[in-house]
Protein backbone atom coordinates (compact mmCIF):
# COMPACT_ATOMS: atom_id res chain seq x y z
CA UNK A 1 0.00 0.00 0.00
CA UNK A 2 1.29 3.21 -0.92
CA UNK A 3 1.27 6.27 1.97
CA UNK A 4 -0.06 9.30 0.58
CA UNK A 5 -0.01 12.24 2.40
CA UNK A 6 -1.07 14.57 0.36
CA UNK A 7 -4.63 14.63 2.45
CA UNK A 8 -2.80 15.38 5.18
CA UNK A 9 -2.95 19.04 5.15
CA UNK A 10 -6.64 19.62 5.14
CA UNK A 11 -7.80 17.43 7.59
CA UNK A 12 -9.21 20.19 10.50
CA UNK A 13 -8.71 19.60 14.51
CA UNK A 14 -12.13 18.11 14.21
CA UNK A 15 -11.54 15.33 11.53
CA UNK A 16 -8.42 14.29 13.54
CA UNK A 17 -10.88 13.97 16.67
CA UNK A 18 -13.16 12.12 14.47
CA UNK A 19 -10.17 9.74 13.09
CA UNK A 20 -8.97 9.25 16.75
CA UNK A 21 -12.28 8.24 17.47
CA UNK A 22 -12.90 5.95 15.06
CA UNK A 23 -9.45 4.15 16.22
CA UNK A 24 -10.51 3.57 19.22
CA UNK A 25 -13.51 2.07 18.44
CA UNK A 26 -12.08 -0.23 16.01
CA UNK A 27 -10.35 -1.77 19.04
CA UNK A 28 -13.68 -3.47 19.61
CA UNK A 29 -16.10 -3.54 17.33
CA UNK A 30 -15.08 -4.05 13.33
CA UNK A 31 -17.62 -1.89 12.23
CA UNK A 32 -17.57 1.00 14.48
CA UNK A 33 -20.61 2.36 15.28
CA UNK A 34 -22.03 6.19 14.42
CA UNK A 35 -23.25 6.98 17.82
CA UNK A 36 -20.15 5.75 19.25
CA UNK A 37 -17.68 7.82 16.82
CA UNK A 38 -19.83 10.64 17.77
CA UNK A 39 -19.41 9.81 21.57
CA UNK A 40 -15.43 9.33 21.27
CA UNK A 41 -15.17 12.20 19.24
CA UNK A 42 -16.43 14.83 21.81
CA UNK A 43 -16.67 17.47 19.49
CA UNK A 44 -18.06 20.67 20.83
CA UNK A 45 -20.00 21.20 17.67
CA UNK A 46 -22.37 17.75 18.41
CA UNK A 47 -23.45 15.36 15.87
CA UNK A 48 -23.46 17.17 12.94
CA UNK A 49 -19.67 18.41 12.95
CA UNK A 50 -18.89 14.77 13.61
CA UNK A 51 -20.69 13.94 10.42
CA UNK A 52 -19.17 16.60 8.61
CA UNK A 53 -15.87 14.95 9.35
CA UNK A 54 -17.13 11.47 9.00
CA UNK A 55 -18.18 12.68 5.33
CA UNK A 56 -14.47 14.42 4.98
CA UNK A 57 -12.32 11.18 6.64
CA UNK A 58 -14.54 8.94 4.31
CA UNK A 59 -13.80 10.84 1.11
CA UNK A 60 -10.19 10.66 1.64
CA UNK A 61 -10.46 6.46 1.91
CA UNK A 62 -9.17 7.12 5.91
CA UNK A 63 -11.92 5.59 6.96
CA UNK A 64 -14.62 3.30 5.17
CA UNK A 65 -17.82 1.39 5.66
CA UNK A 66 -18.58 -2.54 5.09
CA UNK A 67 -20.86 -3.48 1.88
CA UNK A 68 -22.84 -6.13 3.40
CA UNK A 69 -22.87 -4.07 7.11
CA UNK A 70 -26.51 -4.17 9.31
CA UNK A 71 -25.94 -0.85 10.69
CA UNK A 72 -24.49 2.34 10.00
CA UNK A 73 -20.89 2.37 10.89
CA UNK A 74 -17.38 3.02 9.69
CA UNK A 75 -14.00 1.42 9.96
CA UNK A 76 -10.08 2.27 9.90
CA UNK A 77 -8.25 1.49 7.21
CA UNK A 78 -4.62 1.20 6.61
CA UNK A 79 -4.32 4.93 5.52
CA UNK A 80 -6.26 6.31 8.31
CA UNK A 81 -4.00 4.44 11.04
CA UNK A 82 -0.94 5.44 9.26
CA UNK A 83 -2.45 9.31 9.14
CA UNK A 84 -2.80 8.71 12.85
CA UNK A 85 0.53 7.61 13.30
CA UNK A 86 2.07 10.30 11.23
CA UNK A 87 0.23 13.45 12.76
CA UNK A 88 2.02 11.97 16.59
CA UNK A 89 5.37 12.02 14.95
CA UNK A 90 4.73 15.22 13.71
CA UNK A 91 3.25 16.79 16.78
CA UNK A 92 6.15 15.72 18.22
CA UNK A 93 8.65 16.75 16.20
CA UNK A 94 9.79 13.84 15.04
CA UNK A 95 9.00 13.84 11.46
CA UNK A 96 7.99 17.26 9.13
CA UNK A 97 7.88 15.83 5.72
CA UNK A 98 7.87 12.43 4.02
CA UNK A 99 9.72 11.58 1.15
CA UNK A 100 9.86 8.69 -1.16
CA UNK A 101 9.89 4.96 -0.40
CA UNK A 102 12.58 2.98 -0.36
CA UNK A 103 11.35 -0.17 0.37
CA UNK A 104 8.19 -2.34 -0.01
CA UNK A 105 8.09 -5.66 1.49
CA UNK A 106 4.55 -7.50 2.24
CA UNK A 107 5.15 -6.81 5.95
CA UNK A 108 6.42 -3.17 5.66
CA UNK A 109 7.03 0.03 4.17
CA UNK A 110 10.40 2.08 4.51
CA UNK A 111 9.91 5.67 3.91
CA UNK A 112 12.56 8.20 4.17
CA UNK A 113 11.35 11.17 6.02
CA UNK A 114 12.52 14.38 7.55
CA UNK A 115 12.66 16.42 10.42
CA UNK A 116 12.26 20.25 10.51
CA UNK A 117 15.57 20.77 10.66
CA UNK A 118 16.02 18.37 6.92
CA UNK A 119 18.12 15.56 9.02
CA UNK A 120 16.67 12.61 6.97
CA UNK A 121 15.15 9.29 9.11
CA UNK A 122 13.32 6.39 8.24
CA UNK A 123 9.67 5.63 8.87
CA UNK A 124 9.04 2.12 8.71
CA UNK A 125 5.27 1.34 8.59
CA UNK A 126 4.43 -2.39 9.73
CA UNK A 127 1.59 -3.83 7.62
CA UNK A 128 1.26 -7.86 8.95
CA UNK A 129 -1.28 -9.93 8.78
CA UNK A 130 -3.08 -8.18 5.69
CA UNK A 131 -2.65 -11.09 3.70
CA UNK A 132 -3.48 -13.87 5.54
CA UNK A 133 -6.69 -12.68 6.38
CA UNK A 134 -7.07 -13.47 2.50
CA UNK A 135 -5.70 -16.97 1.90
CA UNK A 136 -5.63 -18.39 5.26
CA UNK A 137 -8.60 -20.20 6.50
CA UNK A 138 -7.24 -19.60 10.00
CA UNK A 139 -9.55 -20.59 13.15
CA UNK A 140 -7.26 -18.60 15.54
CA UNK A 141 -9.68 -16.11 17.49
CA UNK A 142 -7.93 -12.71 17.19
CA UNK A 143 -7.99 -13.40 13.23
CA UNK A 144 -11.81 -13.73 12.86
CA UNK A 145 -13.00 -11.88 15.49
CA UNK A 146 -12.21 -8.34 14.18
CA UNK A 147 -10.38 -8.62 10.93
CA UNK A 148 -9.52 -4.23 11.38
CA UNK A 149 -8.72 -5.12 15.02
CA UNK A 150 -6.63 -8.10 13.80
CA UNK A 151 -4.36 -6.28 11.77
CA UNK A 152 -3.94 -2.99 13.65
CA UNK A 153 -3.13 -5.26 16.64
CA UNK A 154 -0.56 -7.61 14.71
CA UNK A 155 1.14 -4.32 12.77
CA UNK A 156 1.13 -2.40 16.33
CA UNK A 157 2.98 -5.59 18.41
CA UNK A 158 5.64 -5.92 14.93
CA UNK A 159 6.13 -2.30 15.87
CA UNK A 160 6.16 -2.39 19.45
CA UNK A 161 9.25 -5.36 19.39
CA UNK A 162 10.84 -3.77 16.63
CA UNK A 163 11.29 -0.46 19.00
CA UNK A 164 11.99 -2.49 21.89
CA UNK A 165 14.57 -4.49 20.53
CA UNK A 166 16.00 -1.98 18.02
CA UNK A 167 16.70 0.37 21.96
CA UNK A 168 18.09 -2.51 23.85
CA UNK A 169 20.54 -3.41 20.99
CA UNK A 170 21.21 0.05 20.40
CA UNK A 171 21.86 0.56 24.40
CA UNK A 172 24.08 -2.68 24.26
CA UNK A 173 26.23 -0.94 21.65
CA UNK A 174 24.77 -3.34 18.75
CA UNK A 175 25.33 -1.78 15.12
CA UNK A 176 22.06 -1.28 14.47
CA UNK A 177 19.60 1.91 13.61
CA UNK A 178 19.14 4.49 16.41
CA UNK A 179 15.56 4.26 17.42
CA UNK A 180 13.93 7.42 17.03
CA UNK A 181 10.09 6.99 18.20
CA UNK A 182 7.13 4.90 18.03
CA UNK A 183 3.91 5.16 17.56
CA UNK A 184 1.33 2.36 16.70
CA UNK A 185 2.12 0.25 13.37
CA UNK A 186 5.16 2.66 12.94
CA UNK A 187 8.67 3.42 13.76
CA UNK A 188 11.25 6.06 13.29
CA UNK A 189 14.71 5.49 13.03
CA UNK A 190 18.33 7.20 11.81
CA UNK A 191 18.59 6.32 8.19
CA UNK A 192 21.85 4.43 7.34
CA UNK A 193 23.81 5.35 4.52
CA UNK A 194 24.35 1.97 3.16
CA UNK A 195 23.63 -0.74 0.86
CA UNK A 196 22.03 -4.49 1.61
CA UNK A 197 24.18 -6.78 1.42
CA UNK A 198 21.93 -7.89 -1.24
CA UNK A 199 23.01 -5.30 -3.62
CA UNK A 200 26.70 -5.66 -2.63
CA UNK A 201 28.37 -7.82 -5.84
CA UNK A 202 32.35 -8.53 -4.55
CA UNK A 203 33.94 -7.53 -1.21
CA UNK A 204 37.83 -7.52 -0.40
CA UNK A 205 37.79 -9.98 1.80
CA UNK A 206 34.86 -12.29 2.29
CA UNK A 207 36.27 -14.09 4.82
CA UNK A 208 36.59 -10.92 6.99
CA UNK A 209 33.18 -9.67 6.75
CA UNK A 210 31.82 -13.37 7.14
CA UNK A 211 33.68 -13.52 10.77
CA UNK A 212 32.50 -9.98 11.54
CA UNK A 213 28.80 -11.18 10.49
CA UNK A 214 29.13 -14.30 12.48
CA UNK A 215 30.29 -12.53 15.29
CA UNK A 216 27.01 -10.52 15.67
CA UNK A 217 25.56 -13.54 15.74
CA UNK A 218 27.14 -14.98 18.38
CA UNK A 219 27.12 -11.78 20.25
CA UNK A 220 23.24 -11.43 20.14
CA UNK A 221 23.36 -15.40 21.63
CA UNK A 222 25.30 -13.96 24.52
CA UNK A 223 22.68 -11.67 25.26
CA UNK A 224 20.29 -14.38 25.00
CA UNK A 225 18.99 -13.13 21.32
CA UNK A 226 18.60 -15.23 18.08
CA UNK A 227 17.61 -12.33 15.26
CA UNK A 228 15.43 -15.06 13.11
CA UNK A 229 15.81 -13.53 9.76
CA UNK A 230 19.76 -13.56 9.50
CA UNK A 231 19.45 -12.47 5.75
CA UNK A 232 20.84 -10.06 3.17
CA UNK A 233 18.27 -8.16 3.16
CA UNK A 234 18.60 -7.54 6.61
CA UNK A 235 22.30 -6.52 6.47
CA UNK A 236 23.50 -3.57 5.55
CA UNK A 237 26.87 -2.89 4.56
CA UNK A 238 28.59 0.81 5.61
CA UNK A 239 31.46 1.42 3.85
CA UNK A 240 34.33 3.46 4.71
CA UNK A 241 37.67 4.69 4.45
CA UNK A 242 40.08 5.59 7.63
CA UNK A 243 41.25 8.62 5.81
CA UNK A 244 40.27 10.21 2.33
CA UNK A 245 43.27 9.64 0.35
CA UNK A 246 43.56 5.62 1.95
CA UNK A 247 42.63 2.97 -0.67
CA UNK A 248 41.60 0.73 2.32
CA UNK A 249 38.45 0.34 2.75
CA UNK A 250 36.54 -0.85 5.92
CA UNK A 251 33.22 -2.80 5.57
CA UNK A 252 30.97 -2.74 8.99
CA UNK A 253 27.92 -4.76 8.88
CA UNK A 254 24.67 -3.14 10.61
CA UNK A 255 21.58 -5.13 11.35
CA UNK A 256 18.27 -4.41 10.92
CA UNK A 257 14.54 -5.95 10.59
CA UNK A 258 13.99 -7.29 14.26
CA UNK A 259 9.97 -7.96 15.04
CA UNK A 260 10.46 -11.98 14.43
CA UNK A 261 13.67 -12.17 16.93
CA UNK A 262 13.98 -14.72 18.94
CA UNK A 263 15.05 -15.65 22.94
CA UNK A 264 17.73 -18.35 22.71
CA UNK A 265 15.63 -20.54 25.23
CA UNK A 266 12.46 -20.38 22.63
CA UNK A 267 11.59 -23.72 21.73
CA UNK A 268 12.24 -23.76 18.47
CA UNK A 269 15.76 -22.19 19.60
CA UNK A 270 18.18 -24.39 17.86
CA UNK A 271 16.13 -24.06 14.69
CA UNK A 272 16.12 -20.72 14.59
CA UNK A 273 19.74 -20.32 14.94
CA UNK A 274 20.77 -22.90 12.76
CA UNK A 275 19.04 -21.01 9.75
CA UNK A 276 20.61 -18.06 10.49
CA UNK A 277 23.79 -19.42 10.02
CA UNK A 278 22.78 -22.05 7.12
CA UNK A 279 21.34 -18.30 5.48
CA UNK A 280 24.47 -16.67 5.78
CA UNK A 281 26.78 -19.87 4.81
CA UNK A 282 24.52 -19.85 1.57
CA UNK A 283 24.82 -16.31 0.71
CA UNK A 284 28.72 -16.40 1.25
CA UNK A 285 28.99 -19.47 -1.04
CA UNK A 286 27.01 -18.54 -3.83
CA UNK A 287 27.73 -14.61 -4.13
CA UNK A 288 31.26 -14.69 -3.07
CA UNK A 289 32.37 -18.23 -3.57
CA UNK A 290 32.99 -18.16 -0.42
CA UNK A 291 33.13 -21.58 1.90
CA UNK A 292 34.51 -21.20 5.90
CA UNK A 293 36.81 -24.10 6.67
CA UNK A 294 35.08 -24.55 9.98
CA UNK A 295 31.43 -26.03 10.65
CA UNK A 296 29.25 -24.01 12.89
CA UNK A 297 29.02 -22.38 14.79
CA UNK A 298 26.53 -24.44 16.74
CA UNK A 299 23.92 -24.11 18.93
CA UNK A 300 24.69 -25.82 21.75
CA UNK A 301 27.98 -24.19 21.92
CA UNK A 302 26.28 -20.44 21.82
CA UNK A 303 23.35 -21.87 24.29
CA UNK A 304 26.19 -22.06 26.98
CA UNK A 305 27.66 -18.89 25.90
CA UNK A 306 24.25 -16.94 27.35
CA UNK A 307 24.77 -14.20 29.90
CA UNK A 308 28.57 -14.62 29.60
CA UNK A 309 31.51 -12.47 30.54
CA UNK A 310 28.07 -9.93 32.45
CA UNK A 311 26.15 -9.67 29.29
CA UNK A 312 22.54 -8.42 29.76
CA UNK A 313 19.74 -10.45 29.01
CA UNK A 314 17.96 -8.36 26.27
CA UNK A 315 15.14 -11.60 25.42
CA UNK A 316 13.76 -9.93 28.54
CA UNK A 317 13.87 -6.20 27.25
CA UNK A 318 10.43 -7.01 25.59
CA UNK A 319 8.29 -7.99 28.26
CA UNK A 320 9.98 -5.08 30.20
CA UNK A 321 8.36 -2.82 27.99
CA UNK A 322 5.00 -4.63 28.17
CA UNK A 323 4.82 -6.76 26.15
CA UNK A 324 2.55 -9.63 27.20
CA UNK A 325 3.07 -13.64 26.48
CA UNK A 326 0.44 -13.67 24.82
CA UNK A 327 1.23 -10.88 22.67
CA UNK A 328 4.39 -12.75 22.12
CA UNK A 329 2.35 -15.91 20.88
CA UNK A 330 -0.07 -13.78 18.44
CA UNK A 331 2.74 -12.30 17.07
CA UNK A 332 5.09 -14.85 16.34
CA UNK A 333 1.89 -17.48 14.68
CA UNK A 334 1.36 -14.51 12.69
CA UNK A 335 5.06 -13.65 11.24
CA UNK A 336 4.54 -17.85 10.95
CA UNK A 337 1.91 -17.92 9.28
CA UNK A 338 3.06 -15.21 6.37
CA UNK A 339 5.95 -16.73 6.22
CA UNK A 340 4.41 -20.36 5.78
CA UNK A 341 2.18 -18.55 3.00
CA UNK A 342 5.39 -16.72 1.22
CA UNK A 343 6.70 -20.47 0.75
CA UNK A 344 3.58 -21.92 -0.14
CA UNK A 345 3.12 -19.60 -3.07
CA UNK A 346 6.85 -20.11 -4.05
CA UNK A 347 7.86 -16.88 -3.87
CA UNK A 348 11.79 -15.97 -3.07
CA UNK A 349 14.78 -14.97 -4.63
CA UNK A 350 14.65 -15.30 -8.09
CA UNK A 351 17.32 -15.79 -10.03
CA UNK A 352 17.48 -11.30 -10.79
CA UNK A 353 17.94 -11.15 -7.77
CA UNK A 354 15.11 -9.26 -7.32
CA UNK A 355 11.99 -10.41 -4.93
CA UNK A 356 9.97 -12.47 -7.04
CA UNK A 357 5.98 -12.60 -6.59
CA UNK A 358 3.35 -10.44 -7.09
CA UNK A 359 2.99 -7.61 -4.42
CA UNK A 360 -0.54 -7.92 -3.31
CA UNK A 361 -2.82 -5.06 -3.66
CA UNK A 362 -5.01 -4.30 -0.95
CA UNK A 363 -8.82 -2.95 -0.73
CA UNK A 364 -7.54 0.37 0.12
CA UNK A 365 -5.72 0.87 -2.90
CA UNK A 366 -8.66 0.92 -5.27
CA UNK A 367 -7.98 4.86 -6.08
CA UNK A 368 -4.25 4.21 -6.56
CA UNK A 369 -4.79 4.94 -10.56
CA UNK A 370 -3.15 8.42 -10.23
CA UNK A 371 -0.38 7.45 -8.13
CA UNK A 372 2.67 7.63 -11.62
CA UNK A 373 1.76 11.11 -12.09
CA UNK A 374 1.92 11.58 -8.62
CA UNK A 375 5.07 10.44 -8.01
CA UNK A 376 7.35 13.49 -8.50
CA UNK A 377 5.32 16.64 -6.66
CA UNK A 378 4.93 14.18 -3.62
CA UNK A 379 8.74 13.60 -2.98
CA UNK A 380 8.63 16.26 -0.15
CA UNK A 381 5.07 16.71 1.25
CA UNK A 382 4.83 18.74 4.44
CA UNK A 383 2.72 17.54 7.02
CA UNK A 384 0.42 19.37 8.99
CA UNK A 385 1.44 19.67 12.22
CA UNK A 386 -1.42 19.80 14.61
CA UNK A 387 -2.59 19.07 17.91
CA UNK A 388 -2.00 15.61 19.80
CA UNK A 389 -4.64 13.07 18.71
CA UNK A 390 -3.18 9.88 20.07
CA UNK A 391 -3.63 10.28 23.47
CA UNK A 392 -7.22 9.62 23.58
CA UNK A 393 -6.50 6.22 22.52
CA UNK A 394 -4.30 5.79 25.72
CA UNK A 395 -0.74 4.17 24.17
CA UNK A 396 1.83 4.25 21.41
P1 LIG B 1 10.91 -5.76 6.18
O1 LIG B 1 10.40 -6.17 7.52
O2 LIG B 1 9.81 -5.42 5.24
O3 LIG B 1 11.89 -6.74 5.62
P2 LIG B 1 13.20 -4.04 6.77
O4 LIG B 1 13.29 -3.39 8.11
O5 LIG B 1 14.04 -5.24 6.56
O6 LIG B 1 11.66 -4.37 6.46
O7 LIG B 1 13.51 -2.95 5.66
C1 LIG B 1 13.36 -3.23 4.28
C2 LIG B 1 14.49 -2.57 3.48
O8 LIG B 1 14.47 -1.15 3.69
C3 LIG B 1 15.86 -3.02 3.92
O9 LIG B 1 16.27 -4.16 3.21
C4 LIG B 1 16.73 -1.81 3.61
O10 LIG B 1 17.09 -1.81 2.25
C5 LIG B 1 15.78 -0.64 3.83
N1 LIG B 1 15.95 -0.06 5.19
C6 LIG B 1 15.25 -0.39 6.30
N2 LIG B 1 15.64 0.33 7.37
C7 LIG B 1 16.62 1.15 6.94
C8 LIG B 1 17.44 2.18 7.57
N3 LIG B 1 17.31 2.48 8.86
N4 LIG B 1 18.35 2.81 6.81
C9 LIG B 1 18.48 2.52 5.50
N5 LIG B 1 17.76 1.58 4.85
C10 LIG B 1 16.82 0.90 5.54
MG1 LIG C 1 13.79 -7.17 6.08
Amino acid sequence: MKLDTKAMRYLTAEDWKVLAAVEQGTKNHELVPTPLIEKLSRLRGGASGVHKSISALAKTGLIGRLKEAKYDGYRLTYGGLDYLALHTHASRKHVYSVGSRIGVGKESDIMIVADDTGAQRVLKIHRLGRISFRTVKSNRDYLRKNKTGSWMYLSRLAATKEFAFMTALRDEGFPVPEPIAHSRHTIVMSLIDALPLRQISAVPDPASLYADLIGLILRLARHGLIHGDFNEFNILVKESKPDEDSNEITLTPILIDFPQMVSMDHPNAEMYFDRDVACLKTFFQRRFHFVPTQPGPFYADAKKTVGRDGARRLDAALEASGFTKKMAKDLEAAIREQQQEKLAKGEGIDEGGELSGDEEEDEDDEEDDEEGQNDQQEEQVVLVIGEEVGKSSGDN
